[in-house]
C-alpha cells in the first residue's frame, strides 16, 4: 500500500479540502503517514496569502530535490494556492516536481496522482510523471462556470464520513471562490468565483457529521454571508440556510460559520442567529482597516461609517455577541493619522480579538502593480505594535468582565500554554496574527484543558484528557489578554450567570 504524507498550510478551507482529498486517496487504497521521510506519494497543500508560508513550501520543495535522484518511484505534488498562482513556472525552479493542481481542480488529484505513481514506476531512473490541472482564469466565463460548480460539488461529495470517526469539530464547505477582487488579495485568481453549494446536500453533510459524533460544525466561505443558491424558482439565501440546518439537524449544539464579509450582510441572517439558540453568537468580520481613502485602495467596497454601522446593527439584534477582526498596517502610501483610525475602530467595535498582519506585497495581486510597497519597515512593525497593544488592551478589559461568569466549552485537548510554559517560564506565543506573549500562572502538575466558549474563547481548565470533544460548563476565575482561566461545574447547584 503507497504511503501518503500530505502536509496543509494557510486556511481552514485548506484545512477541509486537505481532508476531502485524504478521505479521496486513502480510498484508493493509499495510506496516510505523518512522516514524509518513508512516504511513497509527498503532497503540499499551499498558501499564498503570506510570504512565510510560501517560503516554506520551498524549502520543503528544495529538500526533496536530491531524495528524488535516488528515489525515483517517489511522487511530489504541489496543490492549493500556490500551485494556481505560480502555475507551470514552478518547473523551472523546481523540475522534480510531478503534480501541479489549483484549488479549484481538486476532484482531478486522485487520478493525477495514479498517474504519475504509474509513470514513475516504469523506469529505474529518476522520472517526473508530470500532472498538470490548473484553472487559469478560463472558470470565470459563464459557459464554464456550471461545470466548475458540477466539477466541485463532486468532491465535497465524496467525504466519506463513518459512524467511528468520533469528530467532535468539523467543517463543511458552503461557498467557494471569491468576487470581491481586494487588491491585495490572490484569493479571486486561484480559487476562482464564487460558487454556491445546494443547500440540500449540505445539510445532508452537516447531518452525517452529527450523527458520526461532531458537537461542532463550521460552515466555510471567502465572503459566507453571499451564499445565495436558486433551482428550479425556488431561492435560497444564506439565512435561509441556517434557518434549514438548525431546524434539519437539532442534535447539533453548535452552528459557526466563517467569515463574513462586511457589507451585504443581511437583517435576516442576523435574525437567524438571533432566533436560533444553537448558532453561535460569534462573527468574524475583518474591517481590515479604519480609514476610508484605505479601504478604497484596497478596494473593499465599503466605508468605515459603513463598517461600524454593520457593527452596531449586529448588537442591536444580539447585544452578547463576540466579533473579530482582521487589520493590515503599512498599506502603500498609509499615513500616522491614516493608520490612527484602525487604533479608532478596534477602540469603537472592541473586537474579540483581531488578527494583525504588516503589508507585503503579493506576486499575482493588482495591488503589487498599483502601489509602491513605500512604508518603511520600521513604520509597519512600529503600527503593528501598537494595533496589538490597543487590541490587547481591549481583550484585557473584555477578559476581565467574563471573571464569575459560568461558560459554556467545547473541549479541545490539552492545553499547549500550560504544556510549553512548563518547558519555559518566560511565557509563551499563543499564535499568529493579534496573539502576543504572556506569562501564565498555573500549576502545571495537574493535565490542563484547553477549549472554547460559544463566542470563541479561550478557556484552560483542569481535567482529564478523555473529556476532549466533550461539552462542559466552566466558571471563569481569572483571565488575561488572550486566555480565560476557570474551573469545572460539576453540578448545577456550581452554575454562576450560566452564558
Ligand atoms: S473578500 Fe477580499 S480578502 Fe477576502 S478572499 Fe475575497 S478578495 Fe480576498
Amino acid at each position: 500500500m503507497p504511503k501518503l504524507y500530505l502536509e496543509t498550510f494557510g486556511c481552514q478551507m485548506n484545512v477541509l479540502d486537505s481532508e476531502l482529498v485524504l478521505s479521496q486517496l486513502r480510498g484508493q487504497g493509499y495510506e496516510p503517514t505523518d512522516d514524509r521521510h518513508s512516504a511513497d506519494v509527498i503532497i503540499y497543500n499551499t498558501c499564498s496569502v503570506r510570504e512565510h508560508a510560501e517560503q516554506k513550501v520551498w524549502s520543503r520543495l528544495g529538500e526533496l530535490r536530491e531524495r528524488k535522484k535516488n528515489e525515483p518511484h517517489l511522487v511530489v505534488g504541489v496543490i492549493g494556492c500556490m500551485a494556481e498562482r505560480e502555475g507551470t513556472d514552478i518547473f523551472r525552479r523546481h523540475p522534480h516536481i510531478d503534480i501541479l493542481c489549483g484549488p479549484a481542480e481538486l476532484d482531478k488529484l486522485p487520478a493525477m496522482v495514479h498517474n504519475a505513481c504509474v509513470t514513475n514506476r516504469q523506469s529505474d531512473q529518476p522520472r517526473v510523471g508530470r500532472q498538470v490541472a490548473l484553472m487559469g482564469q478560463s472558470v470565470r466565463r459563464s459557459s464554464t462556470l456550471q461545470v466548475a460548480r458540477d466539477e466541485l460539488e463532486m468532491l465535497d461529495l465524496s467525504r466519506a464520513i463513518s459512524p467511528g470517526d468520533q469528530m467532535s469539530q468539523a467543517y463543511v464547505r458552503i461557498t467557494r471562490g471569491c468576487n470581491k477582487f481586494c487588491t491585495y488579495c490572490v484569493v479571486p485568481y486561484t480559487r476562482g468565483p464564487e460558487v454556491h453549494r445546494p443547500p440540500g446536500n449540505i445539510i445532508e453533510e452537516v447531518r452525517k457529521l452529527v450523527d458520526s459524533g461532531a458537537k461542532e460544525v463550521t460552515l466555510l466561505g471567502q465572503t459566507i454571508n453571499h451564499y445565495f443558491f436558486e433551482q428550479n424558482g425556488r431561492r435560497t439565501t444564506f439565512a435561509d440556510l441556517l434557518y434549514q440546518i438548525h431546524e434539519a439537524v437539532p442534535d447539533l449544539p453548535r452552528l459557526r460559520f466563517v467569515t463574513s464579509f462586511p457589507r451585504d450582510f443581511t437583517d435576516e441572517a442576523l435574525q437567524a442567529m438571533r432566533d436560533c439558540p444553537r448558532i453561535c453568537r460569534y462573527l468574524h468580520v475583518p474591517a481590515q482597516h479604519g480609514n476610508n481613502r484605505i479601504l478604497k485602495l484596497m478596494n473593499r467596497g465599503y466605508t468605515i461609517e459603513q463598517y461600524r454601522e454593520f457593527i452596531d446593527r449586529a448588537r442591536d439584534y444580539m447585544p452578547d455577541i463576540s466579533i473579530a477582526s482582521d487589520f493590515i498596517v503599512g498599506f502603500p502610501t498609509e499615513t500616522d493619522e491614516e493608520f490612527e483610525q484602525c487604533c479608532d475602530i478596534i477602540r469603537y467595535a472592541r473586537f474579540k480579538n483581531s488578527f494583525i498582519f504588516k503589508y507585503s506585497p503579493r506576486p499575482g495581486t493588482v495591488a503589487i502593480d498599483r502601489f509602491d510597497d513605500d512604508v518603511p519597515e520600521t513604520v509597519k512593525r512600529e503600527r503593528n505594535n501598537r494595533l496589538l497593544d490597543v487590541q490587547g488592551e481591549i481583550c484585557a478589559q473584555n477578559n476581565r468582565a467574563m471573571i464569575g461568569k459560568t461558560v459554556e466549552v467545547m473541549v479541545e485537548g490539552e492545553s499547549k500554554l500550560v504544556s510549553r510554559r512548563a518547558k519555559s517560564n518566560t511565557g509563551v506565543e499563543l499564535g499568529a496574527g493579534f496573539q502576543r506573549k504572556q506569562s501564565v500562572s498555573l500549576s502545571t502538575n495537574q493535565t490542563q484543558l484547553v477549549g472554547r466558549t460559544r463566542g470563541d474563547q479561550v478557556v484552560v481548565f483542569e481535567g482529564d484528557l478523555s473529556l476532549k470533544g466533550q461539552l462542559l460548563d466552566v466558571v471563569i476565575t481569572d483571565a488575561q489578554q488572550m486566555t480565560l482561566f476557570g474551573k469545572r461545574v460539576e453540578s448545577p447547584a456550581e452554575l454562576v450567570g450560566a452564558s
